[in-house]
């Protein structure tokens, strides 16, 4: 990393202010061509930017972060300027022309990365934070930001660097007799690192929710109340979702945020034949989704029941998801709300429009995506953190295996050797540069 990098900071477009950000060996002297002069480190100061031929580029203030108290660990700098994307980009030209090069996309948190500044899974964490599209998952990637998920991976690991010590010191013993096999603090240790290793992957599972959400199908005979109940269920949330991708709109599916939790919802009666390509091409990719989804809400009216109608549409689904029969209108009907077992599968009796019995609708949503216990689930994650937890659990259960079958120590400790690894790939202990490429590569310029 002998070059310096250089990006705009702030997201493209007009403002009022916009940061070009230097990283490298090179950033104060290129900095200081640019500003004249460079602050007392963390101090801002007001200069002015000019480029290499002297003429004068914009006015704005300086901040200079010496290493390695910066954020990639380098010296940095910040030249913030006018928030237009050309006096910007004139910035950043002039910066190229002194030296630096454009950053690649998450090179700035690369770096952190490759200087210690901070681990993997807080790297994505900054990345997640960016991309958060619901407030719940904006603080738990805060949380994940702050080394909550690395400090529960970091302690399940010396745990595990514990029993591998343990097994492994046995190994010079084991001509002599198996004992070490029966030794009960290895038994309870085993044990209770198995029951923490679960209980992390449950709270990552319900992190990596939150960030990526769940598909629900809402389907149903016309006028049984499917528009309502997806404006009660979208609520005020839904005025806080962003045009992030992934939360896009479009005919036949809605974004919405439920407690937190995104939902893409997929409107099955948009899903008629048609003639019109562009239709025809928003048809299919709906049809996908609803493949996909994990939960089918399917209303009928509580007044009719379940009709032969609904029946030969319940049969169309895809069989895979989840369905939720919600008897709707329970206020026409003079039923009270309730959940009750219907046709083999969970019914709930409700009134979308009389806003009557939706938090049992809630709950069940919920329950559906895996979050029992939110308020505990304390940081973001990722598929990738999951697949690894999920690695780990079953090496460290192949270890329980190996020591219960009196099976050579070696075996058990290289499954231990396994579990660790799987768990080093979380904060990037362990991680192959590939990985490290596909990572830092979806992240932003300038991050
Ligand atoms: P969709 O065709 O399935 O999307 O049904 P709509 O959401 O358009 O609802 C059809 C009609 O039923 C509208 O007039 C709604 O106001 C009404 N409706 C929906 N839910 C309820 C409910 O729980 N109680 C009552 N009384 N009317 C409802």
């Amino acid at each position: 990393m002998s070059d310096t990098i250089a990006a705009v900071a702030t997201a493209p477009g007009r403002g009022a202010v916009g940061i070009v950000r230097l990283s490298g060996p090179q950033a104060f002297s290129i900095a200081e061509r640019i500003a004249g002069s460079l602050p007392a480190p963390r101090h801002a100061a007001l200069r002015r930017f000019q480029d290499a031929g002297g003429a004068v580029l914009d006015e704005g203030l300086v901040l200079a972060f010496p290493a390695p108290h910066s954020f990639t660990g380098e010296d940095v700098v910040e030249l913030q300027g006018h928030g237009g994307p050309v006096v910007l980009d004139l910035i950043l030209r002039a910066a190229c022309r002194l030296g630096a090069r454009p950053a690649r996309p998450g090179e700035f948190s690369e770096r952190a990365f490759l200087n210690d500044r901070m681990d993997l899974a807080q790297a994505e964490a900054v990345a997640d934070l960016i991309d958060a599209a619901s407030a719940q998952a904006a603080r738990a990637a805060r949380r994940s930001l702050d080394g909550e998920l690395s400090r529960r991976v970091e302690a399940l690991a010396e745990e595990l660097i514990q029993l591998r010590m343990f097994v492994e010191g046995a190994l010079d013993f084991s001509d002599e007799d198996v004992a070490w096999l029966e030794d009960r603090t290895l038994h309870a240790r085993l044990e209770a690192l198995l029951e923490r290793l679960r209980a992390l992957l449950h709270a990552a599972a319900q992190g990596r929710r939150l960030r990526e959400g769940m598909t629900v199908a809402l389907a149903g005979q016309p006028n049984v109340g499917k528009s309502t109940l997806l404006n009660r269920l979208s609520g005020t949330d839904s005025a806080i979702v962003t045009e992030i991708a992934g939360t896009t709109r479009d005919l036949l599916r809605e974004n919405i945020v439920l407690d937190g939790l995104p939902l893409t919802v997929v409107d099955t009666a948009g899903l008629r034949d048609s003639r019109d390509p562009v239709e025809r091409i928003g048809i299919e990719r709906a049809w996908k989704a609803l493949e996909q989804a994990e939960l089918v809400l399917f209303l009928l009216d509580d007044r009719a029941g379940l009709t032969a109608a609904d029946r030969e549409l319940l049969e169309r689904l895809p069989c895979g998801p989840e369905v939720l029969l919600l008897y709707n209108k329970c206020d026409l009907s003079g039923r009270a709300p309730e959940r009750f077992e219907a046709e083999g599968r969970t019914g709930l009796r409700l009134a979308a429009g009389a806003d009557r019995g939706l938090d049992l609708l809630r709950a069940e949503i919920k329950r559906a995506a895996g979050l029992t216990d939110l308020a505990e689930s304390p940081f973001s994650a990722r598929g990738r953190h999951v697949e690894a937890l999920q690695r780990a659990l079953a090496y460290a259960l192949a270890a329980r295996q190996r020591i219960r079958e009196n099976a050579a120590a070696e075996l058990a400790a290289e499954e231990l050797r396994l579990a660790h690894r799987a768990m080093g790939e979380i904060t990037g202990v362990f991680s192959s540069d590939d990985l490290l490429g596909r990572i830092f590569a979806s992240f932003c310029i300038g991050k």
